[in-house]
């Protein structure tokens, strides 16, 4: 067992059934790790905990039983799960009691699953499915704001997938001759430039000339591990008089990705700062791009096609530069520790030196 989970090794057949030095040392580090009193010796504390300790999420079916209460490392691993999708639970104990069970069945209630608080393989498929994505909770933000600034400043090796809408057959909203699809192209080439001199690998989802789907496109992104997804739209009203930019994040029910909705405030603040753009603010929805990617993923609404004002503003390509370096800038000040996040509108990127 402790083989099992790294503390020992287990690979000299001379000493595989001796409780040795090693052993009781391994045993030991174990009861630290876990709160246990540390005395090397396996009571029935320490036992217990060890036989929960080889449990994975996903190896057995957990729900909460009378009597006997299921214990292990994988129901403290779904009860961290579900406290990082903001389900209210004190602590991530690995004992499935009731409450556990409680909050199972309201991510099971607002994922549309059947609220039978047992975790099964259908239960299993949806978490795998939200992945490291969706998280909630105020509290969790600044977690994971802490985990995205260790990554690094630096944007060199970052994965950024950059999908410009529409493509192909559909060109997107149209309005005096000119398309969404070919403005958004334009963009995404002008982000691309920017980034890749920063040492990003950038992924374009379709072509200048063809179109996907927004299945397509969200499994190109999970296929190839993107750290990032940046989608590019310009929006089309039936009155000319709607203008303005607003930014996208996944966001149904009480589950949204809290690193999305910092990628879409910072790209809203740092466009409408820079553009002087009409600020429609930021929204959260479960748009399939925004739903199946498992990383997180902002759709921009870069003004509207459909008004004069935004629609020559977008048509001038150094207005357009000037969006690209407002994203380039939003993608940069998310890997920025806090202390270190500059003012919005004023960060200025040097290129790497070539
Ligand atoms: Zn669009």
């Amino acid at each position: 067992m402790l083989a099992s989970i790294g503390l020992l090794d287990n690979t000299d057949p001379h000493t595989r059934h001796v409780f040795d030095e090693p052993t009781e040392l391994a045993v030991r580090h174990f009861q630290q790790r876990r709160g246990i009193s540390v005395d090397g010796a396996v009571g029935g504390e320490t036992y217990a905990t060890l036989t929960g300790a080889h449990w994975k999420l996903g190896d057995r079916v957990l729900a909460h039983e009378s009597g006997q209460l299921l214990t292990g490392d994988d129901v403290a691993e779904l009860q961290t799960q579900l406290i990082e999708l903001g389900y209210h639970l004190v602590r991530a104990d690995g004992v499935f009691e009731l409450s556990t069970a409680e909050a199972l069945r309201g991510f099971q209630r607002d994922y549309g699953l059947l609220p039978d608080g047992i975790c099964g393989p259908g239960t299993m498929r949806a978490l795998r499915q939200l992945g490291r994505r969706v998280v909630g909770g105020r509290p969790q933000l600044l977690r994971d704001m802490v985990a995205v600034a260790d990554s690094g400043p630096s944007l060199l090796g970052k994965r950024i997938v950059l999908d410009a809408g529409h493509g192909g057959n559909d060109p997107g909203v149209v309005a005096d001759g000119v398309t969404e699809a070919e403005l958004v192209w334009d963009l995404a080439s002008r982000l691309e430039g920017r980034l890749t001199a920063l040492g990003v690998q950038t992924w374009p989802t379709r072509g200048p000339n063809n179109g996907a789907t927004d299945e397509q496109r969200a499994q190109l992104a999970n296929d190839v591990g993107a750290d990032l997804v940046l989608s590019l739209h310009i929006d089309g009203f039936v009155s000319p008089l709607a203008n303005g930019i607003a930014a996208y994040y996944y966001g149904a029910g009480e589950s949204s990705s809290t690193i999305g909705e910092r990628l879409a405030d910072l790209a809203q603040r740092e466009l409408v700062a820079r553009t002087g753009m009409l600020d429609n603010h930021i929204h959260g929805k479960s748009w399939a791009l925004l739903r199946l990617t498992r990383m997180p993923a902002v759709r921009v609404e870069l003004g509207y096609l459909t008004a004069e004002s935004d629609r020559s503003k977008l048509c001038d390509p150094r207005f357009r530069d000037t969006m690209a370096e407002g994203l380039l800038v939003a993608v940069q000040r998310l890997y920025l520790p806090i202390a270190d996040d500059p003012p919005t509108g004023v960060m200025r990127i040097p290129a790497r030196a070539h």
